[in-house]
Order: structure tokens, then C-alpha cells, then sequence
């Protein structure tokens, strides 16, 4: 599958710019950090705070994987799991702390923008879920009382309150997570480069991990011009890990995943859409999601189960879903299409694993990783700094390659019909 080509837009809006030098030569660190999406960043940067020697490692430049192609949705809680289901997987103890983490996430996320001053663009202006169906309305109400119950600024937005917030009547509810928001997410990425370089993390771009080797006092990782020792290393490669840590990439499915942006919206139809400028992105398995960029564009997205000609075929798909719920939109044009690869898990929760030997990694943010990333920082920062399995906010497991992995990330999207099917039908309750 030919790769997605990267987000003309976001580069283009971008006033965070960042460059960084190859590794050359031999390098020393007490933790070696390898990929530079939100993840790495965030590890290195909680890493550094704490005092702690860090290189972090990019393969090519920073904000190219996931983290510079999103949607930009700053979302707190995860795609399937509401709170209650998170206790019942992971057990009270865990669970809890998990879910503390996750809830703190957009705010770690929006006080660093603060912090390192990040010109990304963000809007803290809430994150809404539109459900598709009476049911779904009843499943955002229950949802909204379990995250307001923990003390999230969560809402249940009947019909009426729904239509307000989104400027279109097509959605039968919903709720609205005031905590949530929007950013540019290559400016937020490249920004936060900046911020760990700015505390002391050394960074270098064009700079693939090829080889690890396992030495008497920790590690050494090989890239094409130059090596550094490290006593412990933090991988963090996502959907576009490669054959570095053997089994990593096997123990997700990468899915391709497509962003389309509209040209600059009539000033009129920019403002009944969205008018509250918050992040929408609704019940459906095979969702609609949009929100506006600052110059009055909508970004939005979508999936197909078969990738060929992707450029040709979503535009007229995600027309027509937008079109149905904002009719000002039927003949939209997408001047700006762009893709990446999201990690995602079969039980669509995420993973942290850790090896006696000091290494740390965390994948499968299943699409809603960008508030996640920031919170597993600090995780992945814990783990590094010893604090003991039982203690940390996601449980260590052993990497668990998919069976029939090949075939299994072959024929994934085509799960994608499936999908489809479950979201025409009504829930009960
Ligand atoms: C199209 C799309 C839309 C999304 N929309 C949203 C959204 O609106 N909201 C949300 O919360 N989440 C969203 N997500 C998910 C979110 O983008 C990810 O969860 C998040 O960016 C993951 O960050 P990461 O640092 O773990 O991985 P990545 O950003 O993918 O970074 C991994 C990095 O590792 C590097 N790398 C790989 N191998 C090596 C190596 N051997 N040596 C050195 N470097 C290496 C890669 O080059 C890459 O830069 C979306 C994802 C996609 C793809």
C-alpha cells in the first residue's frame, strides 16, 4: 500500500518550525528515547524534568509518524472503554489509577502548551460526541455521568443542546467533555522538540534506530553514522515500528487512517458550524469527526476497507457525510488530503511493556492518542526511574504478537463493513 503523503496543511499553518542534526559518532545517555512523536517527546521531556540524561532518536523528522498527522482532537478518555469498563479490565486499583492519568491528560497536554509558550494553534474549547441514534444518546448519557461522577467537567447535551454546539440538527444528543480541545498537531509536536531540547534532551533527526545490543551495564543503539550507550531505552515507535525490538510491530495492527480539509469556509458558514469552535467527533464506529482550524477550514476524515485510490474515492464519501449533516457543505472540494498509520490493539486498550534488561515502550493508542500520549510519557518516565509494576498507571505486559499477524493487518479494514453494519442498526437500552 503506497504510503499516505504527509499534511501540506499543517505545514503550511505551522509557526513552530524545528531542525535537528543527525547522530554522528558515539554518543552517552542515561536513557536513550527512540521516535519523536508526542510519546518520545513527552517521555523525554517528563525524563529531563527528573533529571535524567536523555537522547532522544528520530528516524526521519520530528512529527513524521502519527503525531504530525492527525486529526488534532484533544480528547481525554479512550475510543471504547468509558470508566467503568476500564475497572472492570484492569482491576479497581489499577483502573483507577489508570483513569486518573488518562483524565489529567489534556491538561498535562494544554499546560505544557502553556508552559513552553507552544504556538499550535490550541482551543480549549471542549470536545463534543455526537451519537448518531436515540440509543447512542442514551449511551452519552451514561457515559458523560460516569466521567462527571469522577469529577470530569463532563455534560449530557440533549437534542436541542446538541444542535446549539454543532450548528446542524442531524444528531439525536450527545455529550460534551469540557476538558478536551483542538491543536494543530506538527506545531504542537515540533513544539514540544522544542521544549525537551530547551530542558536538555538531546535530539537528533534522519536518525533510525537500526540495531540494539545488549552490553554489561545497559545498551547500545546503532544508527547509520553513530552509536550511543545508554543504560536504559524507551521505544516508542507506534504503528511505524519496524524490526527493532523484535515483536513490537506485531504486537499491533497499523491501520491506515485519511485526513481531508475544506478551503477557507464563507465567513457565514464557518460561523454556524461549530460556533463554539470545539472538536466533534460522533458515536459511530466508522465515525465522522470535524473541527476548524484557525483560519475557518473544516478538518475531517475517514477509513475505507479497501486503500486503492484513496485520493479519489473518500473525498465523495466524506463529502456526502458532511453534506448530510451540514447541507451548506454538499459541494465541498478537499484541496487537502493526507494520511497516517494509527497502532491499534485488539482489545483496543493500550500497552505498556518492560523488560528486566531496562526496556520500556507503550503502543496501541487505537486512534485516541494524542492527550494519551502525554499521560504515558510520564508513565514510560516512571518506569525508567524503577517504580515498581504493581505502582504504575498501566500494568507491564510481556509482548504478545498477533497471531497470523500478516494476515491479520492484511484484512483488517475489511472489518471496517462490519463496523458499518453495527452502526446502522440501534443499540438497546
Ligand atoms: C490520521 C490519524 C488521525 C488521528 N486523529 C487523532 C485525534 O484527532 N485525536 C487523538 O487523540 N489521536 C488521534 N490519532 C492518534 C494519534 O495521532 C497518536 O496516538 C499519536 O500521535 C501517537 O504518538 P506516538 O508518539 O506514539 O507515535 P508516532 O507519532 O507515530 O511516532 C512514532 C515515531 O517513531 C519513529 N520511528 C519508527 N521507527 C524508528 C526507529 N527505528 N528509529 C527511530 N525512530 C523511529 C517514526 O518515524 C515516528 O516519528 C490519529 C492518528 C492518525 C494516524
Amino acid at each position: 500500500m503506497p504510503a499516505a503523503p504527509p499534511s501540506a496543511l499543517y505545514e503550511r499553518l505551522a509557526r513552530e518550525a524545528f531542525g535537528a542534526a543527525p547522530l554522528e559518532g558515539g554518543a552517552e545517555a542515561d536513557v536513550a528515547v527512540v521516535g519523536g512523536g508526542i510519546a518520545g517527546l513527552a517521555a523525554a521531556l517528563a525524563l529531563r524534568r527528573a533529571g535524567v540524561a536523555t537522547l532522544l532518536l528520530e528516524a526521519a523528522t520530528i512529527g513524521a509518524g502519527a503525531s504530525g498527522r492527525n486529526n488534532g482532537q484533544v480528547i481525554p478518555t479512550l475510543t471504547r472503554h468509558d470508566p467503568e469498563a476500564v475497572l472492570k479490565a484492569m482491576g479497581e486499583g489499577r483502573g483507577e489509577r489508570f483513569l486518573a492519568m488518562l483524565q489529567a491528560s489534556a491538561d498535562r497536554l494544554f499546560d505544557t502548551i502553556a508552559r513552553y509558550a507552544i504556538d499550535c494553534d490550541a482551543v480549549r474549547a471542549g470536545w463534543i460526541q455526537p451519537a448518531h441514534t436515540p440509543g447512542r444518546a442514551r449511551l452519552a448519557a451514561r457515559r458523560a455521568a460516569q466521567w462527571a461522577g469522577r469529577g470530569a467537567p463532563a455534560e449530557y447535551l440533549d437534542a436541542t443542546a446538541m444542535a446549539a454546539h454543532l450548528g446542524s440538527a442531524a444528531y439525536a444528543g450527545g455529550w460534551r467533555h469540557a476538558g478536551g480541545g483542538h491543536v494543530n498537531p506538527l506545531a504542537f509536536t515540533r513544539g514540544l522538540a522544542r521544549a525537551a531540547q530547551q530542558e536538555g534532551v538531546r535530539i537528533h533527526e534522519h536518525s533510525r534506530a537500526l540495531r540494539l545490543v545488549r552490553e554489561a551495564d545497559g545498551w547500545r543503539v546503532f544508527t547509520a553514522r553513530g552509536a550511543v550507550r545508554c543504560r536504559k531505552l524507551v521505544v516508542v515507535t507506534a504503528a511505524y515500528a519496524d524490526s527493532l525490538w523484535p515483536g513490537l510491530a506485531r504486537t499491533v495492527v497499523p491501520v491506515d487512517s485519511y485526513q481531508l480539509a475544506t478551503e477557507i469556509l464563507p465567513p457565514g458558514v464557518a460561523a454556524r458550524i461549530l460556533p463554539g469552535d470545539e472538536a466533534a467527533s460522533d458515536t459511530r464506529y466508522d465515525l465522522r469527526y470535524f473541527h476548524k482550524d484557525r483560519e475557518g477550514r473544516l478538518i475531517s476524515g475517514g477509513a475505507l476497507a479497501i486503500q486503492a485510490f484513496a485520493r479519489q474515492r473518500l473525498p465523495p464519501v466524506v463529502r456526502a457525510r458532511l453534506g448530510a449533516v451540514f447541507p451548506e457543505l454538499a459541494g465541498i472540494d478537499f484541496p487537502f488530503f493526507w494520511g497516517g498509520r494509527i497502532a491499534m490493539t485488539t482489545d483496543r486498550l493500550p500497552r505498556l511493556h518492560r523488560t528486566p534488561d531496562g526496556l520500556i515502550g507503550w503502543t496501541g493508542c487505537n486512534g485516541r492518542g494524542l492527550a494519551l500520549a502525554m499521560g504515558m510519557g510520564e508513565v514510560m518516565r516512571d518506569a525508567v526511574l524503577g517504580v515498581a509494576d504493581e505502582q504504575l498507571a498501566l500494568a507491564p505486559t510481556k509482548l504478545a504478537p498477533i497471531p497470523l499477524h500478516g494476515l491479520v493487518r492484511r484484512t483488517a479494514r475489511l472489518a471496517l463493513l462490519h463496523y458499518r453494519r453495527r452502526d446502522r442498526a440501534e443499540i438497546p437500552g
